[in-house]
């Protein structure tokens, strides 16, 4: 009971010597927060019989509470993982031009909605439109802040209280809480369910638009595949159905590929380009999956339905910011020059050759002495290409605590994302940035030595 009675006061502890800097930084206010957190755990600890701890102590516990209270959100980490598009880690890493342009629109004002030439109010959408036009082939094009946000929009503005079909093999869930059968809900159409989980035929599209659905709708498989027994329309007749039946065609793209992933080794995804040309009306998809760019969602289509979003009310709870919109529009430019495969990291990464990825691991083991090279496979993740990898070479650390390497690597500065392959952990050398070695060999260096210990 002692060791209770003995406990420091906030106020103590607020003017002990050691605090003047905690205050300096934080603030009186944050800090007093911060002590009382600490004193309230400590309290915990002694009724739990954990031994008594010093002033200081509990000063330096405060510390680490205010600094990782006041850590910046996010901030940069090394994905060793050799998944391209990681949702958890940001999915597409920028290009340097991308990254730039932020730098520029977020320092000071913008020309965001103001037409310099003029000299009056313009439009936020303007600018990228005019690009994703120029490039996709759509009469026009609107940009949200993401996919869910642009699906959500479209069906809001075009199909509420509105019966939209949709192929049962399509009501998918993206993960994040992306549901086809939830937005829907939440937009307020009428979903009508057509054909099998396997199977959908045009006959099934035709039969919904005689019961009188005024939307179909389609979903990229974007995370799953369905393999064996099974069969979609393709987008040419669904579109003339759709045309003759004066009722619009939306496709949930998703991963908004531009150029052919087939270039890169991989299956051919469906891009944007041509949903367009085989006639579909609007075409939603992600800013930062396989287009490499910012979050954001993206609608390219008919200009009468485009227009209609733009107007609708949802578009000004859902319109992108001026640092998206800098990053997109340069991502953008990448691709309308033609040197998208060179300066987006995303198509960086998926170009990078057996060799090369064999000689930087190579080179990791070389400079740390440590770890066997083994042959693996990259995916690509981020809802786009299911399933699909790359083959690459990992450098492998045998360890008897994979997972506790895995801890020390990830509380490296920056941190390291790495993972296990057979109790081993293992590193990609493909989703690692040119500028990031260093940082990687210095972190496994030092998780390594705190193995040791
Ligand atoms: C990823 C994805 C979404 C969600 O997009 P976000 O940009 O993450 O909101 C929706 N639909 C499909 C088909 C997707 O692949």
């Amino acid at each position: 009971m002692d060791a209770f009675r003995q406990i420091p006061s906030v106020d103590h502890l607020l003017t002990h010597a050691l605090t003047g800097e905690l205050i300096a930084s934080f603030g009186r206010e944050w800090t007093a927060n911060a002590i009382r957190d600490v004193l309230a755990e400590y309290r915990e600890e002694l009724r739990a019989g954990i031994t008594v701890a010093s002033d200081e102590t509990l000063i330096s516990r405060t510390a680490a509470r205010l600094s990782s209270q006041a850590a910046l959100f996010p901030v940069q980490i090394i994905n060793a993982t050799g998944v391209v598009l990681h949702t958890n880690l940001g999915r597409a890493p920028l290009s340097i031009q991308a990254r730039m342009a932020v730098a520029s629109a977020a320092n000071g004002y913008s020309n965001l909605e103001y037409e310099l030439g003029q000299g009056k109010r313009g439009s936020r959408n303007t600018q990228v439109e005019s690009l994703l036009t120029r490039l996709t082939g759509a009469e026009a094009a609107l940009v949200v802040n993401n996919n869910s946000g642009a699906v959500l929009l479209a069906l809001t503005a075009l199909a509420r209280r509105k019966k939209v079909a949709v192929a049962r093999s399509q009501l998918v869930e993206i993960g994040g809480g992306f549901r086809v059968p939830d937005v829907l809900r939440e937009s307020g159409a009428r979903l009508v369910e057509i054909g099998t989980t396997n199977r959908v035929h045009l006959r099934d599209y035709q039969q919904a638009l005689e019961e009188g659905a005024q939307l179909l709708m389609l979903t990229h498989h974007s995370n799953f595949k369905i393999v064996g027994f099974t069969a979609e329309p393709n987008f040419k007749e669904l579109s003339v159905l759709a045309k003759s039946a004066g009722v619009p065609l939306l496709f949930d793209q998703g991963s908004g590929a531009l150029l052919d992933t087939a270039s890169w080794g991989l299956p051919h995804e469906i891009t944007v380009q041509e949903a367009l040309q085989a006639g579909v009306d609007l075409v939603c998809f992600s800013g930062d999956k396989l287009l490499g760019g910012p979050q954001a969602g993206i609608i390219a289509g008919k200009k009468a339905l485009v227009d209609k979003l733009r107007t609708h009310a949802l578009y000004r709870a859902l319109r992108p910011d001026k640092l998206c919109l800098a990053a997109l529009s340069a991502t953008l430019l990448h691709y309308l020059k033609a040197e998208a495969e060179v300066c987006v990291p995303v198509y960086q990464m998926l170009g990078r050759q057996e060799d090369a990825l064999r000689e930087q691991a190579l080179n990791w083991q070389q400079e740390l002495g440590v770890g066997n090279l083994i042959p693996g496979r990259s995916t690509i993740g981020g809802g786009s290409l299911p399933e699909e990898t790359l083959p690459t070479w990992l450098l492998a650390l045998e360890t008897r605590g994979p997972q506790k390497l895995l801890a020390r690597l990830r509380a490296c500065q920056p941190a390291i994302i790495a993972r296990v392959e057979d109790k081993r952990v293992v590193f990609d050398p493909r989703t690692i940035l040119p500028d990031e070695d260093q940082y990687l060999l210095a972190g496994i260096r030092t998780a390594l030595a705190q193995f040791k210990e």
